[in-house]
């Protein structure tokens, strides 16, 4: 039997953004359910963060709300001390995600006012349906791994990793490594490789530098049509929000990459009390605005409701 269970809120996605809303409702009372697909939250960071990663602002502009990082916290701080940071955050504000929960389908019922949104328990398969008034996407912009259709690239006899992967370069010494992307992760991994005493090679794709043509079983054929032999592909090429597979009707907000429609500032609100927190492309600084303004206008409705009596 499928099981039902109605909630005021329901947040999609427990890392620092559904984290974010989380606490800021909880310190107002209003009543929510935080569903996570991993057995942990945080889990971009515990788990597809290499090693040497530090965050890339300084600690004031990737503190969540109502709790700062503190003083005694570094000013670029290192992956563990985040997480910790985080950890102490959940403690502190007692969020108890639903962990194993991956949601599947969500649509409003124009007849109920409301929202159905699956979710299936990753460990027994059962699916239960949530029903409730408010919906915030908080599922990151890095659900899911970006690797380019590369012809030949299925042939390639040696490691092929995706930054998500990739956690420290020891097991590639003296090995030839080529990075394909020199966004922060392609570049903070390359130095990785290069200091544990790899070869290492990026591919920037741009009009001074080739990009790649295709690749053989143990080598790369440059758009030059130069060609050289790798030990290991690592791509640091991206990712994608995966939203739009399975919420019904998202193109009033989404594109079918998972990219808010609207601009900032007017990004976070959707149709029908539908929110996205941390879609904006602004870090954990857009993931800690989004939250207080998603929160905000959700006990702004709450209190008209009251005001007009209306149950809720
Ligand atoms: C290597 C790396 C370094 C970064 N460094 C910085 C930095 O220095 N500064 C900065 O501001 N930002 C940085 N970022 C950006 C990063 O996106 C944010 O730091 C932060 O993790 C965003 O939080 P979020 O909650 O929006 O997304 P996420 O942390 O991705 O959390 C989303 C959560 O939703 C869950 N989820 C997804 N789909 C479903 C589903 N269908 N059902 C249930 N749960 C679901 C996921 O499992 C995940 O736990 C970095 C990102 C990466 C990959």
């Amino acid at each position: 039997m499928v099981r039902q269970e109605e909630t005021l809120v329901l947040i999609v996605g427990a890392g620092p953004a559904g984290l974010a809303i989380s606490a800021c409702l909880s310190v107002k009372s209003i009543p929510f359910i935080v569903l996570e697909r991993e057995d942990c939250h945080n889990s971009l960071w515990k788990k597809r963060a290499y090693d040497r990663c530090h965050l890339h602002l300084a600690k004031e502009f990737c503190s969540l709300p109502l709790m700062s990082p503190g003083p005694k916290a570094r000013k670029y701080m290192p992956k563990d001390d985040f997480v910790r940071y985080i950890d102490d955050y959940v403690e502190h504000f007692k969020i108890r995600p639903r962990y194993y929960h991956c949601v599947e389908f969500a649509s409003f019922n124009e007849a109920k006012g409301k929202w159905q949104v699956e979710a299936k328990d990753t460990l027994s398969n059962a699916i239960t349906i949530f029903i409730s008034t408010f919906l915030v996407i908080a599922t990151g912009e890095n659900g899911k791994a970006v690797i380019p259709n590369i012809a030949g690239l299925e042939d390639f006899k040696g490691d092929v990793i995706h930054s998500s992967q990739y956690k420290c370069g020891s097991k590639y010494k003296d090995k030839k490594v080529l990075v394909v992307g020199c966004g922060n992760s392609g570049m903070e991994i390359s130095y990785d490789l290069a200091n544990y005493g790899a070869n290492t090679s990026i591919v920037i794709r741009n009009p001074v530098l080739p990009g790649i043509s295709r690749i053989f079983e143990n080598s790369v054929l440059f758009e030059d049509q130069c060609e050289a032999h790798f030990d290991a592909i690592i791509f640091a090429t991206g990712y994608k929000n995966t939203t739009c597979e399975w919420l019904k009707d998202y193109d009033y907000i989404l594109n079918d990459n998972g990219y808010l429609k609207n601009c900032f500032p007017n990004h976070w609100k959707g149709k029908n009390r539908l929110y996205c927190a941390g879609l904006s492309r602004m870090g954990l600084l857009g993931v800690s605005n989004d939250a207080v303004a998603i929160v905000d206008d959700i006990q702004a409705i709450l209190r008209d409701w009251a005001g007009r009596g209306m149950k809720f």
